[in-house]
């Protein structure tokens, strides 16, 4: 939910503006002093500041230059129409953009949304972390396997083993690391059930399970993932 703090005085106007972005969906504040939405706008997190100048209490551009202190949160001004010096005092000041007073709804949204589009970073759309090692690789948030370009389905026992492999790659892992990390202490000390998964990981993931080159056996001690790249 993106949430918006408009901070403005004349309270119809601070009414519409919620109104017109509650119709699209986002979330807003009301602040109609400067003191009192600084602290607002400091405590809430924002997504996007709506900002007066002319304000009671903290004025405008002082507000402007704390939010711009307190990090990255985009900031539109409202200022007055004869106010041609706030405006350049307002984006010297790091205000991301302007609407001039009296303004029409939809260019104030259609600005919000112009804005929003350039600073949000929409966690939903990130691609999934994939952790490669060499022609293996997982990626995490999908509990996939994806061998030499394949993704390849394997039970959640199995894709916790190749994930410490994976992350510890190169190292050697002791049978009773494996054990207990791998089962998370639900069936400690199952020792043929480790070697039993190893075999099954090794016939996914290698290309002849008989001679494997990633998940090597280090006698007396556990396991060894290599990197290597198949043809
Ligand atoms: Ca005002």
């Amino acid at each position: 939910m993106t949430r918006i703090l408009i901070i403005e005085d004349e309270k119809p106007m601070a009414e519409a503006i919620k109104y017109s972005l509650g119709k699209e969906g986002y979330e807003a504040d009301i602040a109609t002093d400067g003191d009192f939405g600084l602290e607002m706008f400091l405590k809430g997190s924002y997504d996007l500041l709506i900002l007066d100048l002319m304000l009671p209490g903290l004025d405008g551009l002082e507000i402007c230059k704390s939010v711009r202190r307190a990090g990255g949160t985009p900031v539109i001004i409202l200022t007055a129409k004869d106010a041609e010096v706030d405006k350049v005092v307002g984006l010297e000041l790091g205000a991301d953009d302007y609407v001039t007073k009296p303004f029409g709804m939809r260019e104030l949204i259609a600005r919000v949304k112009a804005l929003l589009r350039r600073t949000s970073v929409d966690t939903t759309e990130q691609e999934p972390t994939l952790i490669e090692a060499g022609d293996v690789a997982i990626a995490l948030e999908r509990h996939e396997v994806v061998v030499r370009g394949k993704v390849v389905d394997v039970p959640p026992i199995e894709f916790r083993l190749l994930n410490l492999f994976i992350k510890n790659q190169g190292k050697v892992l002791s049978r009773d690391y494996l054990i207990s990390a791998g089962w998370q202490g639900e069936f400690y000390g199952q020792s043929k059930s480790l070697d039993v998964h190893i075999r099954r990981l090794r016939e996914k993931i290698e290309q002849d399970p008989a001679t494997p080159h990633h998940i090597i056996t280090v006698r007396g001690f556990g396991y060894r993932f290599e990197p290597h790249i198949l043809d």
